[in-house]
């Protein structure tokens, strides 16, 4: 069974929360650690659960998510 990663571009991400909001699996959350340069703490996968329905990467209104399917 293919397993998915979820890849954030930290950079185009505004924090805006909508991928979080969209994943039906709890996958993604806002990672208060880090900064990017514009000043957003910006989403990242928290756990492996990932189903690669690609809501977040359709939600995405930056197209900061991209959704890659591992053999
Ligand atoms: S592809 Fe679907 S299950 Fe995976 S992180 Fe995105 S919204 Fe969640
Ligand atoms: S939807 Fe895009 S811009 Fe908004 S928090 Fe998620 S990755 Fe960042």
């Amino acid at each position: 069974m293919a397993k998915y990663k979820i890849v954030i571009n930290a950079e185009k991400c505004k924090g805006c929360e909508l991928c979080i909001h969209f994943c039906p699996k709890g996958v993604l959350g806002i990672d208060d650690s880090k900064t990017n340069s514009k000043g957003y703490h910006p989403a990242s996968p928290l756990n492996e659960d990932c189903v690669g329905c690609l809501s977040c990467a359709t939600m995405c209104p930056d197209c900061a998510v991209t959704v890659w399917a591992e053999e």
